[in-house]
């Protein structure tokens, strides 16, 4: 992991490049660039300062994705019609759109502890029910996929929630037994394996238990007999670097590996 201070040279180094092979760039930009690389210098050997780090992210998105696709972000000016509705773990690793590459567009996310799909309710689950009612109904995306991770810290937590329930957390571990019957069959089926297996697979047995929740939501449904919406299990471990995929009858279809 770069130190801060390995963070600004690399930074540095970045924009100095970028300086050198834009000639074309305009000055409102180059000025732009120069004033972030004084202040990265200023602040080379101070600590991480939050506001640089994101003004040099802004900046090198700008230049990098912002003014190279001028006739992308002006069809985005006018609406989105992604193809994907995607949940992923908040999980600072696994953000969806470096791990598949999504592009501004492609991808309506939602993003919360363990990547879970709660069970159609109005009342207790409105943040996800909104989300997925706009994205299908709305949106009309074609896909939905539920995606787990290695290493996962809220698969962790509901595993290790003892069996008489008590639990000590304000809302962590009430949210993750949304997947509480994932937790349950994995500590019936697999109680050979040590905890760490364990929980790998309750993982990939918790999105099973998300894409079932999907089939609670009627526009879900309604989207899967019409064959206008698909739903999709998936798994990324970013410790062997690979990224298992399955269809909704829980068969893996197929088995990338990068
Ligand atoms: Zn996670």
């Amino acid at each position: 992991m770069a130190t801060p201070q390995e963070s600004y040279l690399d930074a540095i180094a970045n924009l100095t490049k970028l300086l050198s092979e834009k000639a074309d760039l305009a000055v409102i930009g180059t000025t732009k660039i120069k004033q972030l690389t004084a202040e990265l210098e200023a602040a080379r050997d101070k600590p991480f300062n939050a506001d640089l780090r994101i003004k040099i992210g802004f900046q090198n998105f700008k230049l990098e994705k912002f003014e190279k696709n001028p006739d992308l972000f002006k069809e985005l000016a006018k609406g989105q019609s992604p193809k994907f509705m995607v949940f992923a773990c908040s999980d600072s690793r696994v953000c969806p759109s470096h791990v598949l590459d999504f592009q501004p567009g492609e991808a309506f996310v939602v993003r919360n502890i363990a990547n879970m799909v709660p069970p159609y309710d109005k009342i207790k689950y409105a943040g996800a029910g909104a989300a997925i009612e706009y994205a299908v109904l709305h949106l009309k995306v074609e896909n939905i996929v539920v995606i787990g991770h290695s290493c996962c810290g809220g698969i962790k937590g509901l595993m290790s929630i003892p069996d008489d329930g008590t639990t000590s957390s304000e809302f962590i571990e009430q949210w993750v037994q949304i997947c509480n019957t994932a937790r349950s069959r994995i500590k019936s089926d697999t109680s050979g394996l040590s905890f760490s297996d364990q929980c790998t697979n309750c993982e990939k047995e918790a999105v099973n238990v998300s894409l079932g929740n999907l089939l609670t939501y009627p526009f879900v449904r309604e989207g899967l007999l019409k064959r206008t919406l698909s739903v999709k299990g998936a798994h990324y471990d970013f410790i062997k670097g690979t990224f298992e995929l399955w269809d909704l009858n829980f068969n893996v279809s197929s088995s990338l590996s990068v």
